[in-house]
């Protein structure tokens, strides 16, 4: 499902359309509020903003909240910055269509200017939405704010890492990744990381998912889906990698150099 990494590279290039005014909205009405038809049309874009894995869209009116869900993507005129994501069917079918919006001097007969396709439906378009459950974005995490998220909790930092009340933006492919750059096993209680050990995990993820982000995704990272399918070997050490269970998600790791 599209993480953190794939929201920052939609924000980017959603980016382009900032002074842009609003002409035309459609939107399935399973997916989104109501009133992101109605409302929309007229408001002058002011902002693209990220908060984990939701994309804002700031108008002068309200914003506009992206949740990509399972297998959300986003088109910008006509063109996918995320060409296409290893877990997201191959087509791409106007019915799976959630959104569509249309800025000045684009005609309806044109591609929209952000076009937001999902076709398991599990994502939504929400007006104004409240994210104060998120917790601390990935790309701002620091050290404290990961003693924060670990402190007196027991359950594994996999699942820690993938608790968006904790830490904002992670999904299961980059969680596997940041525990296997700084040599933690997935199922390790989150309060007993020593303070080395978190300050390992705050520079993985520091380090590895702008590496990510520039690469084009999280599937793009040491465990990449061939390596994650085939477990293994250890880019590091040769041995090879383990799939476990660790709360309810796959996790790919090595038994050898994370501890
Ligand atoms: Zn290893």
């Amino acid at each position: 499902m599209p993480e953190g990494l794939e929201a920052e590279i939609w924000r980017r290039s959603l980016d382009r359309l900032v002074g842009s005014t609003i002409t035309d909205v459609w939107a399935d009405g399973r997916s989104a509020d109501p009133g992101v038809s109605s409302m929309l049309p007229g408001s002058l874009i002011t902002r693209i903003d990220r908060l984990g894995k939701v994309v804002l869209i700031a108008t002068d009116g309200p914003t506009v909240g992206l949740h990509f869900g399972m297998t959300g993507r986003v088109e910008v005129h006509g063109v996918a910055p995320i060409e296409q994501l290893e877990y997201a069917s191959g087509r791409d079918l106007a019915e799976w269509d959630r959104l569509r919006v249309w800025v000045d001097d684009v005609s309806t007969s044109e591609p929209p200017a952000l076009r937001l396709n999902d076709p398991r439906r599990l994502g939504k378009v929400s007006i104004d939405p409240d994210l104060t459950h998120l917790g601390v974005d990935v790309f701002a995490i620091d050290r404290s704010s990961m003693e924060r998220a670990t402190q007196s909790r027991r359950s594994p930092i996999k699942s820690l890492l993938l608790d968006q009340s904790a830490i904002a933006g992670i999904g299961n492919l980059c969680a596997d990744e940041v525990l296997w750059w700084s040599g933690i096993a997935p199922q390790r209680p989150a309060n007993s990381l020593t303070h080395t050990e978190r300050a390992a995990l705050v520079t993985a993820i520091r380090r590895r998912m702008p590496i990510m982000l520039r690469r084009g995704g999280s599937t793009m990272g040491m465990l990449s889906p061939d390596v994650r399918s085939a477990a293994g070997p250890c880019q590091r050490d040769g041995a090879a990698l383990e799939r476990s269970k660790v709360g309810g998600r796959t996790a790919v790791w090595c038994p050898d150099h994370q501890h």
